[in-house]
C-alpha cells in the first residue's frame, strides 16, 4: 500500500486533539494547537479523504446505563458490542447539574443556546439559573448572532 501523504506535526496535533474529544470544532482545535482554522479544516478533510480518519464516533460511559444489564454482562461488553445494544428506551443515569445528586424520575431540563442542563428538582434548576444567569445570557446572545 502506498500512502499518498506522510503525517506531519500538524496532522499529529490535530489527531491528538480529536482523540481527546472528537466533538471539537475546527476553531477549537485551532485555538488549542495554534494551527489556523482553514489549515485545521484542510488537514482534517485530507485525513478523511485518504481514509485515515474513518469516522468520528462517540465513546460512551458504560457505567451510566440503567442497571437492567447484569454486571458481568456489562464487563463483557466493549464499545463495539455496546453500540449494538443501544436502542430506543435505554435510560441513561443522570446527576443533577447543580447539586450533583442523582436524578430520580424525569429530570428538570434547562435549554439555552446549544446546551442542555439537567436537574433533580425545580429549585436546583432555578438556583442554577440564578448563579449562571449572566453566562447563560451571554451564550444565548452569541448563539443568536452566529445564527444570523
Ligand atoms: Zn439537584
Amino acid at each position: 500500500m502506498v500512502l499518498p501523504i506522510k503525517l506531519d506535526e500538524y496532522d499529529v496535533s490535530i489527531m491528538k486533539s480529536l482523540f481527546n474529544d472528537g466533538r471539537k470544532s475546527f476553531r477549537q482545535i485551532s485555538r488549542e494547537t495554534g494551527i489556523t482554522t482553514p489549515t485545521v479544516k484542510a488537514r482534517f478533510q485530507r485525513l478523511v479523504n485518504v481514509g485515515f480518519i474513518k469516522s468520528v464516533t462517540p465513546i460512551v460511559d458504560l457505567q451510566k446505563i440503567e442497571k437492567n444489564i447484569s454486571i458481568s454482562e456489562l464487563q463483557a461488553v466493549d464499545q463495539k458490542q455496546f453500540q449494538k445494544k443501544i436502542r430506543k428506551g435505554v435510560k441513561i443515569m443522570l446527576n443533577c447539574d447543580f447539586c450533583q445528586g442523582s436524578v430520580a424520575g424525569n429530570p428538570h431540563v434547562l435549554k439555552f443556546a446549544n446546551y442542555e442542563r439537567f436537574f433533580c428538582c425545580s429549585s436546583c434548576k432555578s438556583e442554577y439559573k440564578k448563579k449562571y444567569g449572566a453566562r447563560i445570557e451571554a451564550l444565548e446572545k452569541r448563539a443568536a448572532s452566529l445564527n444570523q
